[in-house]
């Protein structure tokens, strides 16, 4: 990959294939504007640096910490971030998962009921803008959170999905009510088949 190969990939549907829950004015800001934005910044920033020629994940890996290429971690993180959460929702989503996925989420979580209420706590507690993921740490289903641009990746924990709690993801459509907009989402959008695939 080079900088000028740093590019927006295309949405898996079209702008207004997840409505009701995420209309197509949101989908044009946040996947028009805020994604590819973070695409600009990073080619920008990486241009004719060590970092020009390398994989997403290992700019993301590489300068995670680093204080002094916060930046470029934030917009590659961010890139990476949105990419997967796209491929996180489809609609006509939610529902009951496949069989593998279920029996891993009945094994961790008891329920994919259980499982489900602990992203959406986790994507409600978390203060301010960030993520909450469902990741396998080991051979364990677990649920985590990331402030701003942070990711799992950096903790060495596999991410199977996300979900976007900046205020960006939900505010032309929900205003402040980020609950009702993740159980929404949770319960319409989320693509349990991409999260099998992940698990690999
Ligand atoms: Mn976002």
């Amino acid at each position: 990959m080079s900088a000028n190969t740093i590019v927006l990939p295309p949405l898996p549907y079209a702008d207004n294939a997840l409505e009701p829950v995420i209309t197509a004015r949101t989908i044009g800001f946040h996947y028009g504007k805020h994604h590819q934005g973070y695409v600009d910044n990073l080619g920008k920033l990486v241009k004719d640096t060590e970092y020009a020629e390398l994989p997403l994940e290992k700019i993301i890996t590489g300068t995670a910490g680093v204080a002094d290429k916060a930046a470029i971690f934030n917009n590659a993180a961010q890139v990476w971030n949105h990419t997967f959460y796209w491929q996180s929702l489809t609609p006509k989503g939610g529902g009951e998962p496949p069989a593998a996925l279920k029996a891993r989420i009945d094994a961790s979580f008891g329920s994919v009921d259980a499982c489900k209420k602990e992203i959406a706590a986790a994507a409600v507690a978390q203060f301010g803008s960030g993520w909450a993921w469902l990741v396998l740490d080991g051979d364990k289903l677990k649920v985590v959170k990331s402030a701003n641009a942070d990711n799992p990746l950096k903790a060495g924990l596999k991410p199977l999905l996300t979900v976007d709690v900046w205020e960006h993801a939900y505010y032309l459509d929900y205003q402040n009510r980020r609950a009702d907009h993740v159980a929404a989402v949770l319960d319409k959008l989320i693509n349990w088949e991409f999260a099998l695939q992940n698990l690999g």
